[in-house]
């Protein structure tokens, strides 16, 4: 475009142009920019935002005029991103006589994405730490390079008034900062200093103000005296202690009820990180990116250094480096790792607001760091790790969101309200998907207000007034309910061809291919809950080609938090009445009485509904090595399964086919060879390992069947079963292998926190045809 300037005039003539960029182009330093060009390249005229963007118009000769343009489209800031620019070049001179930064023009209809919260920058850091600063040692030090965004913007434009910083009025320097086009600070919204700025204050547990003179040293030594303390961050609340005391750390998960869920860490610097864990590079770009998510890292089995109580039986510890400067500030004081889980009850939400969190909080919190600068927008921390070479999410969230995706498809604006567990929503237009903050499992009030109030944030800041809705075919789900109570044109989506079109659809690829979506549970167009899928399929429709064979599970939902209760289930269609003298001989602790129970609920056919899911049959694997027989988070018995895998081992177990489409897979062999080893005395990692092998063997000759009846060569891996790394590393290898094009999610989670991208492009799909 910048070469159709100097081709459509003579360059010596003096013209005008007109610019709309449109993209991330707010609260990044983008004016600032572009009124530094416009000086370099000497021509005169104006710069705003818009509601759609950033409006420019400059006059001068065309060579100029060139170069401004190809300048501001190559180099842009480093949080810009520029999605589209538009030059209109046959305009009539103005006569501009300087360049100025002009007042937001606010138009109907259009939007401008809002960007990310970001991690404090280079120059903000030296600042903190330079004592000749007037933000030395300042917790609320940002630039237009840094800081938080998207969690204090109320409405857009982006402009200070629309934020939570509107109740601070700038003191003479930073208004002169502000004011300034050079500045680094200039249009820097949350801009603020210790005279006019936001301030944090400690209290205990009772809400009694705590007096003492260094309020970062006071929290810092509490934290190493084994106190847990409460430190309101950029997106909510965590929870801290220190990482290395075994008591304080066991004491914060007894008060959190949490009894094995790991819990994240944040330490000082990549070296820091060495210490305890292993660190491959693109491991350590990804810890250092400004999005600064956590990082699953494989922990060294050489040092003691963290308690184990921070992630007992897992080989991994999530770990983040910091990213507000007050983490910063507490960190140079304690010098030592973090324990910094968000400070949630339960599942229910982050709390935000700070009477709420001492409510909520003055249980598990002895004290509470907090400050007075508000958190509009909650957003919890991201968790990723690396996979082939590549970020892949577990949960998108702060840093990530609200960065838009980009969709093989375009269309209306839609609103998909997602799915029960790891709940997010999803709204599109055009062909950009805006996937929400994780909200969390909608099972309560509280949660279910979070999303409601999520779907109203997203849609007032980027003007979308979706007319379709779409939901999971779960008639129980509070996602569904909330979709079915909307106006409009509603579209149901069934759970697995929402996972496959996520995968697909981050992907970019519309075509059709061969999904393999393995998860806890879904429901199924049978009424059945299925999670062992094969299916045939594209955005617009999908065929069930393979399944696991239905097992009961025994009390419905309570088979989830019991494992032992799937193990049962599946040892009875195994052994038959055998199985109590399986579960007899290897001295398995479970309670026969429940067991007959259970055997009778089954027979009956009373609350034990059939499930074709993965993810229970990895509970029911781990319940039998007696790893894990009751679980207090979700995915425990098959995390801890996986943990448990040694490395090296080859084997594997039978399996059979029935013959009937859907093709039937039935893994009662898989089952009687298991309690095989278990009797021969095998080692339980062997038995794991077998069963991860078994499992990827599966899945290479079902794709294989489907490849040979369908032609389709590319598979499409999708569900929670697939967080597990070693089955995935296992399965794509080895579908490689075997010629085939494979699809893995890397930018959006292939669990449940997936789904509601995927079901929007199934409704956009709908709505082309
Ligand atoms: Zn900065
Ligand atoms: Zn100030």
């Amino acid at each position: 475009m910048a070469g159709e300037v100097c081709e459509a005039v003579n360059c010596k003539d003096e013209i005008r142009l007109s610019i709309k960029v449109k993209g991330i182009v707010q609260g990044v330093g983008f004016r600032p920019f572009v009124y530094n060009m416009a000086h370099k390249y000497e021509l005169p005229g104006w710069v705003c935002n818009s509601s759609a963007g950033v409006e420019i118009e400059v006059e001068g000769n065309a060579h100029s005029l060139k170069g401004f343009v190809s300048e501001i489209t190559a180099n842009p800031p480093v949080l810009a991103r520029i999605e589209n620019i538009e030059v209109q070049d046959n305009l009539a001179l103005q006569g501009y006589t300087r360049f100025e930064i002009r007042k937001s023009i606010r138009e109907d209809g259009q939007f401008v994405p809002v960007s990310p919260d970001i991690s404090v920058c280079e120059d903000c850091l030296k600042e903190l730490f330079d004592p000749a600063d007037r933000r030395y040692l300042y917790p609320f030090i940002n630039c237009t390079n840094c800081g938080p965004r998207f969690t204090i913007i109320k409405d857009v434009p982006y402009d200070r008034d629309k934020t939570t910083m509107s109740e601070f009025t700038m003191c003479l320097p930073c208004k002169t900062e502000y004011e300034d086009p050079l500045n680094r600070r200039f249009h820097a919204q949350p801009n603020a200093c210790p005279k006019c700025g936001p301030e944090i204050s400690l209290f205990d547990c009772n809400g009694k103000r705590v007096d003492c003179q260094d309020i970062v040293n006071e929290a810092a030594h509490l934290i190493l005296q084994g106190f847990i303390v409460a430190i309101k961050g950029i997106g909510g609340y965590h929870l801290a202690c220190d990482a290395t005391n075994t008591e304080a750390v066991a004491r914060l998960r007894g008060r959190k009820y949490r009894e094995d869920k790991p819990f994240a860490l944040m330490v000082e610097g990549i070296e820091e990180i060495k210490a305890f864990c292993y660190l491959e590079k693109e491991e350590e770009s990804l810890l250092l990116d400004p999005k600064r998510p956590i990082v699953l890292l494989k922990k060294r089995e050489d040092s003691d250094l963290i308690s184990e109580e921070v992630a007992p039986g897992n080989r991994y510890l999530g770990v983040m480096l910091p990213y507000s400067p007050l983490h910063y500030l507490i960190l140079k004081e304690v010098k030592r790792p973090l324990v910094m889980t968000s400070g949630n009850i339960s599942d229910e939400p982050i709390a935000y607001h700070d009477p709420e969190a001492i409510l909520r909080l003055g249980r598990i919190a002895d004290y509470f760091l907090l400050h007075n600068r508000e958190i509009y927008q909650r957003t919890d921390d991201t968790v990723a790790r690396i996979f082939d070479g590549a970020p892949m999410m577990i949960r998108r969230s702060r840093g990530y969101v609200p960065l838009s995706i980009t969709l093989p498809l375009s269309g209306g604006e839609v609103l998909a309200c997602g799915g029960q567990l790891k709940n997010t929503f999803c709204l599109t237009r055009g062909n950009q998907a805006f996937l929400s903050h994780h909200i969390g499992d909608l099972d309560n009030l509280e949660t279910l207000r979070s999303f409601e109030e999520g779907v109203e944030d997203f849609k007032r800041l980027f003007h979308l007034r979706p007319k379709v809705t779409c939901y999971d075919l779960h008639p129980d789900y509070l996602s569904t309910r909330y979709a079915l109570a909307q106006e409009g044109e509603k579209v149901g989506v069934q759970h697995h061809h929402a996972h496959l079109a996520s995968c697909l659809g981050e992907n970019g690829v519309t075509d059709r291919v061969i999904g393999v979506i393995f998860d806890g549970s879904g429901y199924g167009e049978d009424g059945h809950i299925w999670g062992g899928e094969f299916l045939a399929g594209d955005f617009g429709s999908f065929e069930r080609m393979a399944h696991l064979e239905y097992v009961p599970m025994a009390g419905g939902e309570k088979a989830i938090k019991e494992p032992y209760r799937m193990a049962f289930a599946y040892l009875l269609e195994s052994f038959g009445d055998d199985a109590f003298g399986v579960i007899h001989s290897l001295d398995l602790r479970w309670d026969i009485e429940r067991l007959h129970i259970f055997k009778q609920i089954i027979e009956r056919r009373i609350n034990s509904p059939m499930t074709s899911s993965m993810g229970r049959l990895f509970d029911a694997v781990s319940a039998i090595l007696g790893i894990k027989e009751r679980i207090n988070y979700e995915g425990q018995a098959a995390v801890e399964l996986e943990m448990a895998a040694s490395h090296g081992e080859e084997g594997e177990y039978p399996f059979e086919f029935l013959n009937t489409l859907p093709l039937t897979i039935r893994v009662r062999s898989v089952i009687r060879g298991i309690i095989g080893d278990l009797m021969a005395g095998t080692e339980k990692g062997i038995i794991s390992a077998r069963f991860h092998n078994t499992i990827s063997t599966i899945i290479i000759e079902v794709c294989r069947w489907i490849r040979e009846k369908t032609a389709l060569n590319t598979v499409a891996l999708s569900g929670g079963v697939f967080q597990n790394v070693r089955l995935l590393n296992l399965s794509v290898d080895r579908l490689k292998k075997n010629g085939f094009l494979v699809l893995t999610h890397h930018d959006v989670p292939s669990n449940d926190g997936g789904i509601s991208m995927g079901q929007a492009l199934v409704a956009l799909k709908k709505l082309e045809e």
